[in-house]
């Protein structure tokens, strides 16, 4: 599925374009036509699966059909954290659109509170609020919600946590009844259903399970300097006798070098990436079934379409972007009942990436370090982040 199956207007797809968004995540899939269709909904789904866009995109697409009429959507939140990244968001994928939205949230001077009334007053399109502030508002009496036609309700489960429940009745109090109502959570216990079912009208319910890794998988890490990742990967291959391997990059780049190294090794190997037209890299894939090609690498995005049986050996040679994009990996080895292998390679920089995945998936992988002759090799420490970009630019970097 393509974000342009949506029929989005012209100026999101740019916003979508300028941010780098190349498809819909599957949340994002499965709601975003629900809610252009006005239908309430509960998206349940793991952190980092793209929920933020499965709400702002139809949400800001409707205001774009609706034209500026004052406050259209309001979204809650736990945090003025998540509240900052929400408005970062919407002036992502709204650049040209010409949608304003808010953030407002507590701990802030009277300059930023008289901001937020004007704000409030006069409609942005969009506020995204912390409960507490909000009612701080709502309670003064200025702020016109006559025009609104959503509510969003985001980390619903974590909101619950933290007691703001009754916040969150005293503000419904104040909404049309007439409204869409989204509620997103990472988990669903019996009190979320229980607030959905006092706040949404028939809603459609979306679910996104994270798949496990298949069971005849053996998983291990390497860990290893960046430098030490293309030795290894050539003593791995000189091992064993091994005749199918898919080695995953992510960057089109490091497929290239890779596949440059492996050659001068002598090893049979191809490689597939977009910079590669179509029919080259249908070649490649021939090649690679019937075993004259005994190593592929591949981007991401590439590997996704293919589907090969028995591949012995899957390699991560940069640790994958989130959890689904790993089970998804390392699933093109021990397919139906076979067994296989998948190793990743970790990096310093990469190992508290890895240590995310491995909580998602609920496992623990054996981390083994690189073999001595390619020289020492970092030490395991994943709780210590080197300085990093914050969580949400995380999974945007390198072009894929
Ligand atoms: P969630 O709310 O489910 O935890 P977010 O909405 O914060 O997830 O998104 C997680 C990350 O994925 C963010 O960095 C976001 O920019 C990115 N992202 C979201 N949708 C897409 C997409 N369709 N393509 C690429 N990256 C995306
Ligand atoms: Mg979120």
């Amino acid at each position: 599925m393509k974000f342009s199956d949506f029929n989005f207007s012209e100026p999101l797809m740019q916003g979508l374009d300028a941010i780098g968004f190349e498809k819909p995540t599957a949340i994002q899939e499965q709601a975003i036509p629900q809610v252009l269709n006005k239908k309430d909904i509960i998206g349940c789904a793991q952190t980092g699966t793209g929920k933020t866009a499965a709400f702002l995109l139809p949400v800001i697409e409707d205001i774009l059909r609706h034209g500026h009429v004052g406050l259209a959507a309001l979204v809650i939140v736990p945090t003025r954290e998540l509240a900052i990244q929400i408005d970062q968001q919407v002036e992502g994928l709204g650049y040209f659109t010409g949608v304003t939205s808010l953030a407002i949230y507590g701990g802030k001077d009277g300059v930023s509170f008289g901001q937020e009334k004007q704000a409030l007053t006069e409609g942005a399109d969009i506020v995204i609020a912390t409960p507490g502030r909000l009612i701080a508002h709502l309670n003064l009496g200025y702020v016109n919600l006559g025009k609104l036609r959503f509510l969003i309700l985001d980390e619903a489960d974590r909101m619950l946590d933290m007691g703001f429940s009754e916040d969150i009745e005293m503000i419904v109090g104040y909404l049309p009844e007439k409204r869409n109502t989204l509620l997103f959570s990472a988990t669903m216990p019996p009190k979320i259903r229980k607030l959905a079912k006092a706040l949404l009208n028939d809603p459609e319910e979306i679910n996104i399970a994270l798949s496990k890794p298949a069971e005849g998988v053996v998983q291990a890490a390497f860990l290893v300097y960046e430098a030490q990742k293309l030795g290894l990967m050539v003593h791995l291959l000189k091992a064993r006798p091994l005749t199918s391997v898919i080695i995953f990059c992510s960057t089109r780049k490091s497929v290239t070098v890779l596949e440059r190294g492996l050659k001068k090794e002598g090893i049979k190997v191809g490689a597939i990436s977009s910079d590669l037209d179509q029919q080259h890299r249908e070649e490649v894939m021939i090649q690679f079934k019937n075993a004259e090609l005994h190593v592929l690498v591949a981007t991401n995005i590439v590997a996704r379409g293919i589907d090969i049986v028995g591949v012995e050996l899957v390699v991560n040679y940069d640790v994958p972007r989130d959890a689904e994009e790993y089970v998804h990996r390392i699933g093109r080895t021990a397919r139906a009942d076979a067994t296989g292998i998948a190793f990743t390679f970790i990096s310093e920089e990469e190992q508290r990436d890895f240590h995310d995945i491995e909580q998602l998936i609920g496992m623990e992988i054996k981390k083994i370090k690189a073999p001595s002759h390619l020289g020492p090799s970092p030490d395991y420490n994943p709780q210590k982040r080197s300085a990093r970009k914050p969580q949400h630019f995380r999974k945007q970097r390198g072009k894929r």
